[in-house]
């Protein structure tokens, strides 16, 4: 634990919603789910004006649309997230050489490494003027923690959604953290809090007073001793820059165990995609594939395998973490699931020709894990061999209207709004899917890019509008037969 809180970790707030309604101005104040659109498809991200209703990530979309149906949903468009995420990523590095991602959004920076007095008012005026020059360089906003300990930052981060900052001094995190729920710690999902509970422990200050031993007797040692230490705020865990990093990995722990074994599966391909997404992020490829599998007892195990040379390939990442899944019993239920890369290499000159080659093919990454979890994996032919398909959220052009974007399709027809980040909320047109006037766009920049507009003032989650669109948002004239089906 440092003795100042200049450990800062950084989340952008609902990020691909907050993204999707500063790109369209009719969806300002109303709620956005981003995600998988498909019968099968999960929510990625939700905006709070979704969160209302109860929408969260990583539900499952129909669920979604039975809590809020008049969201609007939409495929997410990862071109954009990742141009917006290079900003906040370049301005992050502008005030430290230790800049951790955990994703596109999200982000440890160690401002003692980037000179920072330890004081708390200097890495508080430090955060406070990162949250403005990301406003500015994206339109959108974003909540900073800052405290002693990487664990204890992204409380603070969480504390302080949205569009916030909190400290936590060194010396205050037990008496903040006390009165927590337990659930507010890593690592403690539904079933580790309901262990507690029938022990009597609901919040952090029970945690810590239950004392190791005991947490040990109900939870088993590894897990018990870990969960006093962070009752008690201690996380020593240093911030690391990705790329001095000897591993890059990902992973997830599920509300529910996991028993499905091909549920499972599909969650090893979707991590590994992760995965492969930070490994080219951050320019390096790796050799050993790792997967980790934490069962529903707590028993965690990880399997690797060697390759012959480093790689950032997503199908070779991919079939390696399946290979040795298949190793493993999940049985029981699964928990917790990781892939990781680990004998990492940077990029050498053909490695980086591939890497501009497959670009586009990196965009779609998580964009495909998506369909091949909510369809079969048909036969594709390319783009201009079949008929269009046009998801709703995507970029449009039409020679007479300008630039738009989809709101829905099916039928033989689409629906478009043309509007654009800097422009009113726009007006809704039908044409026939096949008209030759209407082509696919490319996302446009969320602030600089058109006529000046007061945008510095006026963040995309807070709502530039609140008045009615003439239709509802994202399901006009969708089908779900034919158009919706397909994601
Ligand atoms: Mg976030």
């Amino acid at each position: 634990m440092r003795p100042a809180p200049t450990i800062l970790h950084l989340d952008m707030d609902a990020f691909y919603a907050s993204a999707e309604q500063a790109a369209k101005p009719s969806l300002r104040g109303k709620p956005v789910v981003v995600g998988g659109i498909g019968p099968r498809g999960v929510v990625a991200t939700a905006s709070y004006e979704a969160r209302v209703f109860g929408v969260r990530s990583a539900m499952p979309t129909a669920q979604a649309r039975r809590l809020c149906p008049n969201a609007a949903y939409l495929s997410p468009r990862f071109t954009l997230y990742r141009q917006v995420s290079e900003t906040v990523m370049g301005l992050l590095h502008a005030l430290s050489p230790l800049v951790e991602p955990l994703s596109l959004d999200e982000a440890f920076v160690d401002l003692e490494a980037g000179g920072v007095a330890p004081e708390t008012a200097a890495v508080r005026a430090v955060g406070e003027q990162l949250r403005r020059d990301i406003r500015a360089a994206t339109g959108l906003t974003g909540s900073v923690g800052l405290a002693g300990a990487k664990m204890l930052a992204k409380i603070a981060s969480e504390q302080a959604k949205p569009d916030g900052l909190v400290v936590i001094p060194p010396g205050t995190e037990r008496e903040l953290l006390g009165p927590m729920s337990v659930r507010t710690l890593p690592g403690v999902g539904p079933a580790t809090a309901e262990t507690l509970r029938r022990a009597g422990i609901h919040t952090i200050a029970e945690t810590a007073e239950a004392g190791e031993a005991e947490l040990v007797r109900l939870l088993g040692k590894a897990h018990g001793a870990g969960l006093y230490a962070m009752a008690l705020g201690q996380d020593d865990r240093p911030v690391v820059a990705e790329r001095d990093a000897k591993s890059i990995s990902v992973e997830d722990t599920f509300e529910v165990d996991l028993t499905d074994r091909t549920r499972v599966r599909t969650e090893v391909l979707r991590l590994a995609d992760r995965c492969v997404q930070r490994l080219r992020a951050a320019g390096r490829s790796g050799r050993t594939v790792v997967i980790k599998v934490r069962n529903y007892d707590f028993s965690t195990l990880t399997r690797s395998e060697t390759l012959r040379g480093p790689t950032d390939d997503p199908a070779v990442i991919r079939e390696a973490a399946v290979r040795l899944l298949e190793l493993v019993d999940t049985t029981g239920g699964v928990r917790l699931l990781g892939v990781g890369v680990s004998g990492l290499a940077d990029f050498t000159q053909e490695d980086l020709f591939a890497q501009l080659t497959t670009e586009r093919e990196a965009e779609e990454l998580a964009r495909a894990a998506e369909e091949r979890a909510g369809a079969e994996p048909a036969e594709e032919a390319p783009e201009e061999e079949r008929p269009r398909r046009w998801h709703p959220g995507v970029d449009v052009i039409h020679d007479e209207y300008g630039a738009g974007w989809v709101q829905g399709s099916g039928l033989g027809r689409v629906t478009v709004r043309f509007e654009t980040p800097w422009s009113a909320p726009g007006r809704v047109r039908t044409f026939a899917v096949e008209d030759p006037a209407l082509r696919p766009g490319e996302p446009l920049p969320l602030v600089g890019g058109g006529p000046a507009v007061d945008q510095s003032s006026d963040p995309a989650i807070l709502p530039k509008s609140v008045s009615e669109v003439p239709e509802s948002p994202g399901d006009a004239a969708s089908d779900p037969g034919e158009e919706i089906s397909r994601r």
